[in-house]
């Protein structure tokens, strides 16, 4: 499909019939012929309301819309397409207060629509990270927020400041993707993180950390250089983590400002929604909506699940 969008108004003006929506999404999931989500057939009948499985022992009904994001809402699919343009193109994302303004929906629907978008764009590749991999953990959220600097400053030097903050560990391939995956610890271990290290990062690939001793033992199993950023040696040749750091900004930045606060049942849903953003980055908004419509099969998200 070549894209023939260039701005937001041409993707409104576009898709304002259901019928082109409809289309567009069989188009994008499909290409000519359905494929039966019950079953994987390739081949259907065409029905009032969809389609019917050409495969006898399945036969089962089916719409362009199931097994995807936008199966059983009563959102328009116009709706939904506007949502997932802003939601994708905003660099610090959207919140569901403005979303709803927008689109002149409830806060309650813009909070449930983002919440599958951002389910949507959660990364399911298996592909390993490789070449130069920055690897680092923050901590978003918790108990300083809205607290003065006095305040702040007690909890730091009583050791509290990380009191209910939640972790993120980031691996980042450098000129390439970000993975990242929320940890429910304070104070990881290398138990902790190990298991990711080894998910998403290729042993052939150098790995670049702070000093962390959590990362001490990653030599035995990976080339590993490390950064001391207690003796201000941020910077040592290529040897540096400020990809990944950047990376946290945006996250950090996007979270206090736009969204102000984020649980951290949900911190994961939001590093998706970023990571999203990251490994797209080289792309127009254009196409990074488009890229989005790839990933929306197969994903449910009910709203007693993520309200549960
Ligand atoms: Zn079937």
């Amino acid at each position: 499909m070549t894209t023939q969008f260039k701005s937001l108004l041409q993707v409104l003006d576009y898709f304002k019939e259901e019928s082109t929506c409809i289309a567009y999404l069989a188009n994008s999931r499909w290409g000519e012929t359905p494929c039966c989500p019950h079953c994987g057939n390739v081949g259907a009948y065409k029905t009032n309301r969809g389609y019917k499985c050409k495969a006898k022992e399945c036969g089962k009904k089916f719409t362009v819309t199931t097994g995807t994001i936008f199966e059983s809402t009563k959102i328009s699919l116009r709706t939904w397409f506007a949502a997932m343009y802003l939601c994708t193109a905003h660099k610090k994302g959207i919140s569901s207060l403005q979303l709803g303004r927008d689109l002149n929906v409830t806060q309650k629907t813009a909070w449930f629509l983002l919440h599958r978008i951002r389910e949507m764009l959660a990364n399911n590749q298996t592909e390993q990270l490789d070449g130069m991999v920055e690897i680092d953990e923050t901590y978003v959220g918790g108990a300083t927020k809205n607290k003065s600097n006095k305040k702040r400053r007690e909890l730091k030097e009583s050791g509290q400041q990380f009191v209910n903050k939640t972790g993120v560990v980031a691996l980042v391939q450098r000129g390439g993707e970000v993975r990242t995956k929320v940890i429910y610890t304070q104070k990881p271990k290398i138990g902790d993180v190990l298991p990711i290290i080894q998910q998403h990062v290729s042993e052939n690939a150098l790995i670049i950390t702070d000093c962390s001793n959590m990362y001490t033992n990653l030599k035995t199993n990976y080339n590993h250089e490390t950064v001391n950023h207690g003796e201000s040696e941020y910077v040592r040749g290529i040897f540096h983590t400020n990809t990944v750091e950047g990376f946290f900004g945006q996250l950090k930045r996007g979270i206090i400002g736009i969204y102000h606060y984020v649980s951290p049942k949900h911190l994961g849903a939001y590093c998706n929604e970023f990571s999203f953003r990251y490994n797209t980055r080289k792309v127009s908004d254009i196409e990074r909506f488009e890229d989005a419509f790839k990933k929306c099969n197969n994903v449910r998200l009910t709203y007693e699940k993520l309200i549960s």
